[in-house]
């Protein structure tokens, strides 16, 4: 009886608390916050509470230390191909946690360390140098989404918050290039014209489609 109501008690937990630490099949993912400075009218967040049994919607954003907490827990318990900074938010939005929580992990752990982001990270930080920080950390991959191929397009699907955003974007894609091993990944919206997106990020650039699911 006992066992049966512990056995109650960690589904519960594993169903409505917040999940700082996710994971499916061998990715492990991290959900350091649940800003961001788009507001795509495809993003899951808008729809549903989380993934993969994990509820995602944050009730505060988890310190650095306390995502490493949530990590310790986790990362040995099997072989993880890659740790993902990747949850229902920009993880730019907080670059000093994400800079220091990978550092940590580069520093304590084998595993490959990918970041996926909407490439507003100059935006968002102003006069820092963003590539070259995340360079220094060991970040092995970056993953940024684009979804259109201008800005009139860009504009209309994601709403972001500052001016001249689709144009920052393309900055940081280059740097990023430049820099570091770099993908970018385009969702299959309607809008989404594959074909001129791959056209101005460069044809020498990998690329991956996120099949889009609409939620409605
Ligand atoms: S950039 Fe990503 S997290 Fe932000 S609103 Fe768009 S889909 Fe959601």
């Amino acid at each position: 009886m006992i066992v049966r109501k512990k056995e109650i008690k960690s589904a519960y937990l594993i169903l409505f608390m917040p999940a700082i630490v996710y994971w499916s099949e061998d990715n492990l993912y991290l959900n350091i916050t649940n800003r961001c400075s788009n507001n795509c009218y495809f993003c899951f967040r808008n729809f549903i509470s989380g993934v993969w049994g994990f509820n995602l919607k944050l009730r505060k954003e988890p310190t650095p230390n306390e995502i490493i907490k949530n990590l310790q827990r986790v990362i040995n318990q099997r072989h993880w191909k890659e740790v993902i900074f990747c949850g229902f938010g920009e993880p730019t939005e907080r670059l000093d946690c994400l800079l220091d929580v990978t550092k940590w992990i580069k520093n304590y752990h084998k595993s490959l360390v990918r970041l996926n982001t909407n490439g507003q990270a100059y935006l968002l930080n102003p006069g820092r140098s963003v590539i070259n920080e995340l360079e220094e950390t060991g970040l092995d991959k970056v993953s940024i989404s684009l979804n259109a191929h201008n800005k009139e397009v860009y504009n209309k699907i994601s709403n972001p918050k500052f001016e001249n955003t689709f144009e920052s974007v393309l900055g940081f894609i280059e740097e990023s290039k430049r820099n570091l091993d770099t993908e970018i990944t385009v969702v299959t919206i309607p809008e989404a014209d594959i074909k001129k997106i791959k056209k101005i990020v460069g044809e020498e650039v990998k690329f991956r489609k996120r099949i889009y699911e609409p939620h409605f």
